[in-house]
Protein backbone atom coordinates (compact mmCIF):
# COMPACT_ATOMS: atom_id res chain seq x y z
CA UNK A 1 0.00 0.00 0.00
CA UNK A 2 1.37 3.58 -1.00
CA UNK A 3 2.32 5.20 2.31
CA UNK A 4 0.18 8.17 2.89
CA UNK A 5 1.85 11.87 4.19
CA UNK A 6 0.65 13.03 7.69
CA UNK A 7 -0.49 16.58 7.76
CA UNK A 8 -2.08 18.97 10.36
CA UNK A 9 -5.39 20.09 9.97
CA UNK A 10 -7.40 22.80 12.29
CA UNK A 11 -10.83 23.39 11.41
CA UNK A 12 -10.88 27.02 12.88
CA UNK A 13 -13.86 29.18 13.74
CA UNK A 14 -16.96 30.61 11.84
CA UNK A 15 -17.17 29.17 8.22
CA UNK A 16 -13.80 27.29 9.30
CA UNK A 17 -15.23 23.74 10.02
CA UNK A 18 -17.85 23.59 6.96
CA UNK A 19 -15.28 24.62 4.19
CA UNK A 20 -12.74 22.62 5.90
CA UNK A 21 -15.61 19.43 6.32
CA UNK A 22 -16.43 20.06 2.37
CA UNK A 23 -12.31 20.62 1.27
CA UNK A 24 -11.41 17.45 3.05
CA UNK A 25 -14.52 15.38 1.68
CA UNK A 26 -13.17 16.07 -2.02
CA UNK A 27 -9.80 14.82 -0.77
CA UNK A 28 -11.19 11.92 0.44
CA UNK A 29 -13.59 10.97 -2.20
CA UNK A 30 -10.11 11.70 -4.70
CA UNK A 31 -7.92 9.15 -2.78
CA UNK A 32 -5.43 11.80 -1.36
CA UNK A 33 -2.96 9.59 0.41
CA UNK A 34 -3.11 11.61 3.62
CA UNK A 35 -3.17 10.90 7.48
CA UNK A 36 -4.90 13.77 9.19
CA UNK A 37 -3.57 14.99 13.04
CA UNK A 38 -6.14 17.32 13.96
CA UNK A 39 -5.20 20.27 15.98
CA UNK A 40 -7.45 22.78 17.85
CA UNK A 41 -6.83 26.43 17.12
CA UNK A 42 -8.38 29.92 16.87
CA UNK A 43 -11.09 31.49 19.21
CA UNK A 44 -11.86 28.61 21.70
CA UNK A 45 -8.16 28.57 22.12
CA UNK A 46 -7.68 32.22 22.68
CA UNK A 47 -10.37 32.57 25.38
CA UNK A 48 -9.01 29.67 27.34
CA UNK A 49 -6.18 32.63 28.42
CA UNK A 50 -3.95 31.47 25.79
CA UNK A 51 -3.21 35.04 24.17
CA UNK A 52 -1.42 33.33 20.87
CA UNK A 53 -4.51 30.84 20.25
CA UNK A 54 -2.31 28.17 19.78
CA UNK A 55 -1.02 25.49 21.93
CA UNK A 56 2.00 23.84 22.63
CA UNK A 57 1.19 20.65 22.04
CA UNK A 58 -0.08 21.99 18.39
CA UNK A 59 3.38 22.94 17.53
CA UNK A 60 5.05 20.02 18.41
CA UNK A 61 2.05 18.17 15.49
CA UNK A 62 3.36 21.10 13.45
CA UNK A 63 7.24 20.15 13.80
CA UNK A 64 6.76 16.31 13.33
CA UNK A 65 4.40 16.67 9.97
CA UNK A 66 5.71 19.81 8.31
CA UNK A 67 2.41 20.34 6.49
CA UNK A 68 -0.20 22.49 7.68
CA UNK A 69 -3.85 22.91 6.45
CA UNK A 70 -5.63 25.36 8.59
CA UNK A 71 -9.04 26.98 7.79
CA UNK A 72 -9.64 30.29 9.16
CA UNK A 73 -9.94 31.41 12.65
CA UNK A 74 -11.52 34.58 14.08
CA UNK A 75 -8.98 36.50 16.18
CA UNK A 76 -10.56 37.92 19.34
CA UNK A 77 -10.85 42.15 19.51
CA UNK A 78 -9.08 43.45 22.24
CA UNK A 79 -6.01 44.45 23.14
CA UNK A 80 -3.19 41.03 24.59
CA UNK A 81 -4.57 38.24 21.75
CA UNK A 82 -1.59 37.94 19.08
CA UNK A 83 -2.53 36.83 15.44
CA UNK A 84 -2.14 33.17 15.02
CA UNK A 85 -1.65 33.60 11.96
CA UNK A 86 1.53 35.82 12.00
CA UNK A 87 2.33 33.82 14.93
CA UNK A 88 2.33 30.59 12.97
CA UNK A 89 3.66 32.08 9.96
CA UNK A 90 7.16 33.27 11.62
CA UNK A 91 7.76 30.61 14.21
CA UNK A 92 8.25 28.32 11.54
CA UNK A 93 9.36 30.59 9.16
CA UNK A 94 6.99 30.64 6.37
CA UNK A 95 8.20 33.97 4.62
CA UNK A 96 6.71 33.43 1.04
CA UNK A 97 3.16 33.40 1.10
CA UNK A 98 1.68 32.66 -2.76
CA UNK A 99 -1.19 33.58 -3.66
CA UNK A 100 -2.34 32.60 -7.09
CA UNK A 101 -5.58 34.65 -8.27
CA UNK A 102 -7.52 33.85 -11.24
CA UNK A 103 -10.23 34.91 -13.34
CA UNK A 104 -13.18 32.10 -14.79
CA UNK A 105 -14.63 34.11 -16.89
CA UNK A 106 -17.53 33.91 -18.49
CA UNK A 107 -19.04 31.52 -15.99
CA UNK A 108 -17.74 33.63 -12.40
CA UNK A 109 -19.06 37.33 -13.26
CA UNK A 110 -15.36 39.84 -13.17
CA UNK A 111 -14.86 42.71 -14.87
CA UNK A 112 -11.63 41.36 -16.00
CA UNK A 113 -11.89 37.90 -17.81
CA UNK A 114 -7.98 37.46 -18.48
CA UNK A 115 -7.02 37.69 -15.14
CA UNK A 116 -4.37 35.23 -13.84
CA UNK A 117 -1.63 36.47 -12.10
CA UNK A 118 0.10 35.23 -8.95
CA UNK A 119 1.08 37.67 -5.66
CA UNK A 120 3.85 36.42 -3.74
CA UNK A 121 4.13 38.30 -0.31
CA UNK A 122 6.56 38.54 1.69
CA UNK A 123 5.14 36.68 4.91
CA UNK A 124 7.25 37.34 8.20
CA UNK A 125 8.63 41.39 8.48
CA UNK A 126 7.72 44.78 7.56
CA UNK A 127 4.38 46.60 9.92
CA UNK A 128 3.84 42.75 10.61
CA UNK A 129 7.08 42.16 13.37
CA UNK A 130 4.00 43.33 15.91
CA UNK A 131 6.27 45.88 17.45
CA UNK A 132 3.70 48.79 18.87
CA UNK A 133 4.35 51.50 21.81
CA UNK A 134 2.44 53.89 23.41
CA UNK A 135 5.30 56.50 23.68
CA UNK A 136 3.48 59.66 24.81
CA UNK A 137 -0.01 60.80 25.54
CA UNK A 138 -0.42 61.66 21.70
CA UNK A 139 1.65 59.37 19.90
CA UNK A 140 1.49 55.66 19.23
CA UNK A 141 3.67 53.67 17.05
CA UNK A 142 4.34 50.80 15.04
CA UNK A 143 8.00 49.57 13.55
CA UNK A 144 8.24 48.78 10.09
CA UNK A 145 10.86 46.40 9.72
CA UNK A 146 12.77 45.15 6.60
CA UNK A 147 15.68 43.24 6.33
CA UNK A 148 18.26 42.38 3.68
CA UNK A 149 17.81 38.48 3.75
CA UNK A 150 14.00 38.46 4.26
CA UNK A 151 14.30 40.52 0.96
CA UNK A 152 16.75 38.54 -0.95
CA UNK A 153 15.06 35.57 -0.06
CA UNK A 154 11.23 36.74 -0.95
CA UNK A 155 12.49 38.61 -4.17
CA UNK A 156 14.92 35.48 -5.05
CA UNK A 157 11.36 33.35 -4.47
CA UNK A 158 9.63 35.38 -7.09
CA UNK A 159 12.66 35.15 -9.84
CA UNK A 160 12.66 30.92 -9.08
CA UNK A 161 8.60 30.97 -8.79
CA UNK A 162 8.33 32.77 -12.10
CA UNK A 163 10.90 30.78 -14.44
CA UNK A 164 9.75 27.36 -12.85
CA UNK A 165 6.01 27.93 -13.88
CA UNK A 166 6.47 29.73 -17.17
CA UNK A 167 5.51 32.83 -15.97
CA UNK A 168 7.24 35.97 -18.30
CA UNK A 169 7.21 39.11 -16.20
CA UNK A 170 7.74 39.68 -12.40
CA UNK A 171 6.82 42.93 -10.62
CA UNK A 172 7.56 44.75 -7.99
CA UNK A 173 5.86 47.54 -5.52
CA UNK A 174 6.89 49.29 -2.99
CA UNK A 175 6.60 52.84 -1.65
CA UNK A 176 10.26 53.89 -1.98
CA UNK A 177 9.65 57.56 -2.87
CA UNK A 178 8.58 57.86 0.77
CA UNK A 179 10.19 55.21 2.99
CA UNK A 180 13.37 55.11 1.18
CA UNK A 181 15.15 52.97 3.83
CA UNK A 182 13.01 50.23 4.59
CA UNK A 183 11.67 49.97 0.84
CA UNK A 184 14.32 51.31 -0.78
CA UNK A 185 16.00 48.33 0.30
CA UNK A 186 13.55 46.20 -0.80
CA UNK A 187 13.31 47.76 -4.33
CA UNK A 188 17.48 47.84 -4.60
CA UNK A 189 16.87 44.01 -3.88
CA UNK A 190 14.95 43.17 -6.54
CA UNK A 191 16.86 45.01 -9.01
CA UNK A 192 19.95 43.27 -7.87
CA UNK A 193 18.08 39.52 -8.26
CA UNK A 194 16.11 40.88 -11.45
CA UNK A 195 19.71 41.21 -13.02
CA UNK A 196 20.31 37.67 -12.23
CA UNK A 197 17.28 35.98 -14.56
CA UNK A 198 17.64 38.21 -17.56
CA UNK A 199 15.03 35.72 -19.42
CA UNK A 200 12.08 37.40 -17.25
CA UNK A 201 10.84 40.98 -17.87
CA UNK A 202 11.03 42.90 -14.34
CA UNK A 203 9.58 46.28 -13.40
CA UNK A 204 8.89 48.33 -10.88
CA UNK A 205 5.58 50.50 -9.54
CA UNK A 206 5.22 52.65 -6.46
CA UNK A 207 2.58 51.02 -4.80
CA UNK A 208 -0.16 53.26 -5.03
CA UNK A 209 -0.25 53.77 -8.59
CA UNK A 210 0.80 49.74 -9.43
CA UNK A 211 -2.18 49.40 -6.85
CA UNK A 212 -4.35 51.12 -9.19
CA UNK A 213 -3.40 49.34 -12.27
CA UNK A 214 -3.66 46.33 -10.67
CA UNK A 215 -7.38 46.62 -9.72
CA UNK A 216 -7.82 48.44 -13.24
CA UNK A 217 -6.03 46.56 -15.67
CA UNK A 218 -4.50 43.13 -13.95
CA UNK A 219 -3.88 41.23 -17.39
CA UNK A 220 -0.63 43.53 -17.72
CA UNK A 221 0.27 41.54 -14.75
CA UNK A 222 2.00 37.76 -13.64
CA UNK A 223 3.79 37.74 -10.74
CA UNK A 224 3.87 40.34 -8.54
CA UNK A 225 6.20 40.43 -5.40
CA UNK A 226 5.73 43.00 -2.00
CA UNK A 227 6.80 43.64 1.56
CA UNK A 228 3.91 41.69 4.37
CA UNK A 229 1.30 44.29 3.98
CA UNK A 230 0.95 45.82 0.50
CA UNK A 231 0.91 41.97 -0.37
CA UNK A 232 -1.97 41.08 2.36
CA UNK A 233 -3.94 44.05 1.05
CA UNK A 234 -3.62 43.62 -2.75
CA UNK A 235 -4.11 39.76 -2.71
CA UNK A 236 -7.50 40.69 -1.23
CA UNK A 237 -8.18 43.13 -3.88
CA UNK A 238 -6.89 40.76 -6.51
CA UNK A 239 -8.94 37.81 -5.84
CA UNK A 240 -12.00 39.75 -5.57
CA UNK A 241 -11.59 41.62 -8.53
CA UNK A 242 -10.98 38.20 -10.09
CA UNK A 243 -14.60 36.81 -9.12
CA UNK A 244 -14.47 36.94 -4.76
CA UNK A 245 -12.15 36.22 -2.21
CA UNK A 246 -14.05 32.82 -1.42
CA UNK A 247 -12.24 31.91 -4.20
CA UNK A 248 -8.64 32.60 -3.58
CA UNK A 249 -6.20 29.67 -1.98
CA UNK A 250 -3.20 30.28 -0.31
CA UNK A 251 0.59 28.88 0.54
CA UNK A 252 2.83 30.06 3.37
CA UNK A 253 6.04 28.58 2.54
CA UNK A 254 9.11 27.97 4.62
CA UNK A 255 12.20 25.95 4.26
CA UNK A 256 11.18 23.27 6.20
CA UNK A 257 7.19 23.74 6.77
CA UNK A 258 4.51 24.71 4.98
CA UNK A 259 0.30 26.24 5.56
CA UNK A 260 -1.89 26.48 3.39
CA UNK A 261 -5.21 27.98 3.68
CA UNK A 262 -8.09 30.55 2.01
CA UNK A 263 -6.60 33.97 2.07
CA UNK A 264 -10.36 35.09 3.61
CA UNK A 265 -11.59 35.18 6.75
CA UNK A 266 -14.04 33.07 9.36
CA UNK A 267 -16.58 35.14 7.48
CA UNK A 268 -18.67 34.94 10.71
CA UNK A 269 -21.79 36.12 9.22
CA UNK A 270 -22.41 32.84 7.45
CA UNK A 271 -20.94 30.63 10.07
CA UNK A 272 -23.10 27.12 10.79
CA UNK A 273 -25.74 28.49 6.91
CA UNK A 274 -23.96 26.17 5.00
CA UNK A 275 -23.48 29.19 2.80
CA UNK A 276 -19.62 29.76 2.09
CA UNK A 277 -17.63 29.51 -0.77
CA UNK A 278 -14.81 26.37 0.13
CA UNK A 279 -12.90 27.37 -3.22
CA UNK A 280 -10.63 28.59 -1.32
CA UNK A 281 -9.95 26.19 0.86
CA UNK A 282 -10.04 23.88 -1.10
CA UNK A 283 -7.57 25.25 -3.73
CA UNK A 284 -5.06 26.00 -0.88
CA UNK A 285 -5.38 22.22 -0.26
CA UNK A 286 -4.57 21.77 -3.79
CA UNK A 287 -1.44 23.10 -3.66
CA UNK A 288 -1.02 21.46 -0.53
CA UNK A 289 -1.36 18.28 -2.36
CA UNK A 290 1.30 19.13 -5.02
CA UNK A 291 3.89 20.20 -1.93
CA UNK A 292 3.87 16.80 -1.02
CA UNK A 293 3.90 15.21 -4.04
CA UNK A 294 0.58 13.91 -5.01
CA UNK A 295 0.60 16.01 -8.23
CA UNK A 296 -1.74 13.32 -9.48
CA UNK A 297 -4.30 13.80 -7.08
CA UNK A 298 -4.33 17.66 -7.03
CA UNK A 299 -4.61 17.75 -10.87
CA UNK A 300 -7.90 15.14 -10.51
CA UNK A 301 -9.52 17.15 -7.71
CA UNK A 302 -9.03 20.19 -9.16
CA UNK A 303 -10.06 19.88 -12.69
CA UNK A 304 -13.30 18.30 -11.45
CA UNK A 305 -13.44 21.95 -9.56
CA UNK A 306 -13.22 23.55 -12.85
CA UNK A 307 -16.02 21.62 -14.17
CA UNK A 308 -17.82 22.20 -11.17
CA UNK A 309 -17.52 26.36 -11.89
CA UNK A 310 -18.29 25.61 -15.48
CA UNK A 311 -21.92 23.53 -15.14
CA UNK A 312 -22.50 26.51 -13.37
CA UNK A 313 -22.67 24.60 -9.77
CA UNK A 314 -22.24 28.04 -7.54
CA UNK A 315 -22.21 29.15 -4.13
CA UNK A 316 -24.06 32.70 -3.75
CA UNK A 317 -20.99 34.35 -3.44
CA UNK A 318 -20.39 33.98 -7.23
CA UNK A 319 -23.51 33.40 -8.62
CA UNK A 320 -25.07 35.80 -11.56
CA UNK A 321 -27.36 38.18 -10.27
CA UNK A 322 -29.49 36.55 -13.75
CA UNK A 323 -28.88 33.45 -12.76
CA UNK A 324 -32.51 31.37 -12.53
CA UNK A 325 -30.88 28.42 -10.91
CA UNK A 326 -30.56 28.99 -7.04
CA UNK A 327 -27.13 28.65 -5.37
CA UNK A 328 -25.75 25.82 -3.95
CA UNK A 329 -24.79 25.49 -0.01
CA UNK A 330 -21.27 24.40 1.07
CA UNK A 331 -22.04 20.67 1.09
CA UNK A 332 -23.77 20.44 -1.83
CA UNK A 333 -20.67 22.08 -3.90
CA UNK A 334 -18.30 19.80 -2.07
CA UNK A 335 -20.56 16.54 -3.54
CA UNK A 336 -20.95 18.12 -7.44
CA UNK A 337 -16.81 18.50 -7.50
CA UNK A 338 -17.07 14.86 -6.07
CA UNK A 339 -19.43 13.88 -8.39
CA UNK A 340 -17.20 15.36 -11.61
CA UNK A 341 -13.91 13.96 -10.75
CA UNK A 342 -12.12 12.34 -13.33
CA UNK A 343 -13.94 15.11 -15.69
CA UNK A 344 -12.24 18.00 -16.91
CA UNK A 345 -13.05 20.95 -17.96
CA UNK A 346 -14.31 22.29 -21.50
CA UNK A 347 -14.02 25.81 -21.91
CA UNK A 348 -12.33 26.70 -18.86
CA UNK A 349 -7.95 25.92 -19.13
CA UNK A 350 -7.86 22.62 -17.61
CA UNK A 351 -4.89 21.92 -15.10
CA UNK A 352 -1.97 19.95 -15.44
CA UNK A 353 0.43 18.91 -12.58
CA UNK A 354 2.62 16.09 -13.59
CA UNK A 355 5.62 18.52 -14.41
CA UNK A 356 4.84 20.45 -11.48
CA UNK A 357 7.46 22.54 -9.75
CA UNK A 358 7.81 22.39 -5.81
CA UNK A 359 6.38 24.70 -4.21
CA UNK A 360 9.53 25.07 -1.69
CA UNK A 361 12.38 26.52 -3.39
CA UNK A 362 16.13 26.06 -2.91
CA UNK A 363 16.36 29.67 -1.79
CA UNK A 364 19.23 31.32 0.53
CA UNK A 365 19.75 34.37 1.37
CA UNK A 366 23.62 33.62 1.23
CA UNK A 367 24.80 37.16 -0.13
CA UNK A 368 24.10 39.09 3.32
CA UNK A 369 27.07 37.60 4.96
CA UNK A 370 28.99 38.51 2.88
CA UNK A 371 28.29 42.04 2.55
CA UNK A 372 29.32 43.36 6.01
CA UNK A 373 29.47 47.33 6.34
CA UNK A 374 31.70 49.39 8.67
CA UNK A 375 29.38 50.72 10.94
CA UNK A 376 30.43 54.57 12.92
CA UNK A 377 27.74 55.77 14.46
CA UNK A 378 28.32 59.26 14.29
CA UNK A 379 24.90 60.90 16.57
CA UNK A 380 21.51 59.95 17.91
CA UNK A 381 17.63 60.79 18.43
CA UNK A 382 16.36 61.54 21.14
CA UNK A 383 12.76 61.23 21.71
CA UNK A 384 11.39 63.35 24.11
CA UNK A 385 7.61 63.13 25.48
CA UNK A 386 7.33 67.00 26.10
CA UNK A 387 4.19 69.56 26.32
CA UNK A 388 6.00 72.66 27.81
CA UNK A 389 6.18 75.45 25.21
CA UNK A 390 7.29 75.71 21.19
CA UNK A 391 9.69 74.50 19.06
CA UNK A 392 11.75 77.32 19.95
CA UNK A 393 11.44 76.43 23.49
CA UNK A 394 12.73 73.67 23.40
CA UNK A 395 15.73 74.44 21.31
CA UNK A 396 16.74 76.69 23.75
CA UNK A 397 16.61 74.87 26.47
CA UNK A 398 18.27 71.84 24.92
CA UNK A 399 21.06 73.30 23.32
CA UNK A 400 23.21 73.81 26.12
CA UNK A 401 22.79 70.19 27.55
CA UNK A 402 24.19 69.01 24.18
CA UNK A 403 27.73 69.76 24.80
CA UNK A 404 31.04 69.08 24.95
CA UNK A 405 30.80 65.73 22.89
CA UNK A 406 27.40 66.89 21.02
CA UNK A 407 26.06 69.84 18.95
CA UNK A 408 21.50 69.70 18.84
CA UNK A 409 21.46 69.77 14.54
CA UNK A 410 17.74 70.04 14.89
CA UNK A 411 13.95 69.28 16.51
CA UNK A 412 11.30 67.40 14.16
CA UNK A 413 7.77 67.14 14.99
CA UNK A 414 5.90 63.56 13.09
CA UNK A 415 9.07 63.58 10.81
CA UNK A 416 8.67 67.65 10.15
CA UNK A 417 11.78 69.50 10.98
CA UNK A 418 10.48 72.83 13.22
CA UNK A 419 13.41 74.10 14.85
CA UNK A 420 15.70 75.74 13.66
CA UNK A 421 13.72 77.82 11.82
CA UNK A 422 10.35 76.26 11.43
CA UNK A 423 7.24 76.62 9.60
CA UNK A 424 5.01 78.95 12.24
CA UNK A 425 1.62 76.49 10.72
CA UNK A 426 3.15 73.51 11.33
CA UNK A 427 1.19 71.34 14.22
CA UNK A 428 3.16 69.95 17.06
CA UNK A 429 2.49 66.89 19.17
CA UNK A 430 3.41 65.93 22.50
CA UNK A 431 6.15 63.59 21.08
CA UNK A 432 9.89 65.44 19.55
CA UNK A 433 13.10 64.05 17.95
CA UNK A 434 15.73 65.65 19.30
CA UNK A 435 18.61 65.47 16.61
CA UNK A 436 22.46 65.48 18.28
CA UNK A 437 25.30 65.04 16.10
CA UNK A 438 28.82 65.10 17.56
CA UNK A 439 30.16 68.44 18.42
CA UNK A 440 32.52 68.03 14.98
CA UNK A 441 30.11 66.74 12.96
CA UNK A 442 30.61 63.58 11.01
CA UNK A 443 32.79 62.01 13.57
CA UNK A 444 32.38 59.26 15.78
CA UNK A 445 30.15 59.42 19.24
CA UNK A 446 30.84 56.90 21.74
CA UNK A 447 28.18 55.05 23.82
CA UNK A 448 29.50 56.33 26.79
CA UNK A 449 28.91 59.52 25.17
CA UNK A 450 25.26 59.09 23.91
CA UNK A 451 24.94 57.96 28.24
CA UNK A 452 26.51 61.27 29.61
CA UNK A 453 23.77 63.18 27.40
CA UNK A 454 20.33 61.45 28.43
CA UNK A 455 21.88 62.18 31.86
CA UNK A 456 22.10 65.46 31.25
CA UNK A 457 18.70 65.56 29.53
CA UNK A 458 16.96 63.42 32.32
CA UNK A 459 18.42 65.88 34.84
CA UNK A 460 17.21 68.98 33.03
CA UNK A 461 13.69 67.32 33.98
CA UNK A 462 12.79 65.61 30.21
CA UNK A 463 10.98 63.19 29.74
CA UNK A 464 13.07 60.92 26.96
CA UNK A 465 10.91 58.09 25.70
CA UNK A 466 13.63 56.54 23.36
CA UNK A 467 16.84 56.70 21.28
CA UNK A 468 17.92 55.73 18.02
CA UNK A 469 21.32 55.67 17.07
CA UNK A 470 22.42 57.55 13.80
CA UNK A 471 25.19 55.37 11.97
CA UNK A 472 26.88 55.38 8.91
CA UNK A 473 27.28 52.19 6.92
CA UNK A 474 31.27 52.48 5.16
CA UNK A 475 30.38 56.58 5.34
CA UNK A 476 26.61 56.50 3.96
CA UNK A 477 24.06 57.94 6.67
CA UNK A 478 22.07 54.48 7.52
CA UNK A 479 19.33 57.53 8.74
CA UNK A 480 16.59 59.35 7.11
CA UNK A 481 16.77 63.23 6.83
CA UNK A 482 14.09 65.27 8.78
CA UNK A 483 11.24 66.09 6.09
CA UNK A 484 11.77 70.19 5.36
CA UNK A 485 15.17 69.52 6.89
P1 LIG B 1 -13.63 37.68 6.05
O1 LIG B 1 -12.65 37.38 4.96
O2 LIG B 1 -13.85 36.63 7.05
O3 LIG B 1 -15.03 38.02 5.41
C1 LIG B 1 -15.34 39.21 4.74
C2 LIG B 1 -16.52 38.98 3.80
O4 LIG B 1 -16.03 38.31 2.64
C3 LIG B 1 -17.61 38.08 4.35
O5 LIG B 1 -18.53 38.76 5.12
C4 LIG B 1 -18.20 37.54 3.07
O6 LIG B 1 -19.06 38.47 2.49
C5 LIG B 1 -16.99 37.37 2.18
N1 LIG B 1 -16.40 36.02 2.27
C6 LIG B 1 -15.25 35.66 2.88
N2 LIG B 1 -15.04 34.36 2.74
C7 LIG B 1 -16.07 33.86 2.05
C8 LIG B 1 -16.42 32.55 1.61
N3 LIG B 1 -15.63 31.50 1.83
N4 LIG B 1 -17.57 32.40 0.94
C9 LIG B 1 -18.35 33.44 0.70
N5 LIG B 1 -18.10 34.71 1.06
C10 LIG B 1 -16.96 34.92 1.74
O7 LIG B 1 -13.13 39.02 6.76
P2 LIG B 1 -13.63 39.72 8.12
O8 LIG B 1 -15.12 39.63 8.24
O9 LIG B 1 -12.97 41.03 8.10
O10 LIG B 1 -12.95 38.89 9.28
C11 LIG B 1 -13.63 37.92 10.06
C12 LIG B 1 -12.65 37.26 11.01
O11 LIG B 1 -11.69 36.52 10.27
C13 LIG B 1 -11.85 38.23 11.90
O12 LIG B 1 -11.81 37.74 13.21
C14 LIG B 1 -10.47 38.22 11.30
O13 LIG B 1 -9.48 38.47 12.26
C15 LIG B 1 -10.39 36.80 10.78
N6 LIG B 1 -9.44 36.58 9.68
C16 LIG B 1 -8.79 35.40 9.69
C17 LIG B 1 -7.93 35.08 8.66
C18 LIG B 1 -7.25 33.74 8.69
O14 LIG B 1 -7.52 32.95 9.56
N7 LIG B 1 -6.34 33.47 7.75
C19 LIG B 1 -7.74 35.97 7.59
C20 LIG B 1 -8.46 37.18 7.58
C21 LIG B 1 -9.31 37.47 8.64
Amino acid sequence: MTQKTPITVARGDGIGPEIMDATLAILSAAGARIEIEEIEIGEKVYLRGNPAGIEPSAYESLRRTKVFLKAPITTPQGGGFKSLNVTTRKAFGLYANVRPCVSYHPFVPTKHPVLDLVIIRENEEDLYAGIEHRQTQQVYQCLKLITRPGCEKIVRYAFEYARLHGRKKVTCFTKDNIMKLTDGLFHKVFDEIAAEYPDLENEHWIVDIGAAKLADTPENFDVIVMPNLYGDILSDVAAQIAGSVGLAGSANIGDQCAMFEAIHGSAPKYAGKNMANPSGLFLGAVMMLVHIGQPDVAELCHNAWLRTIEDGVHTQDIRRPDDPTPPVGTREFAEAVIARLGKRPEKLKAVSYKQAPPQRLNISAAKAASTVQAKTTIGVDVFLHWDKGTADDLGAALSPLAGPEFQLQMLSNRGMKVWPKGQPETFCTDHWRCRFVGAKEGTEVRHTDIIALLSRVAAAGFDFIKTENLCAFDGVPGFSAAQGG
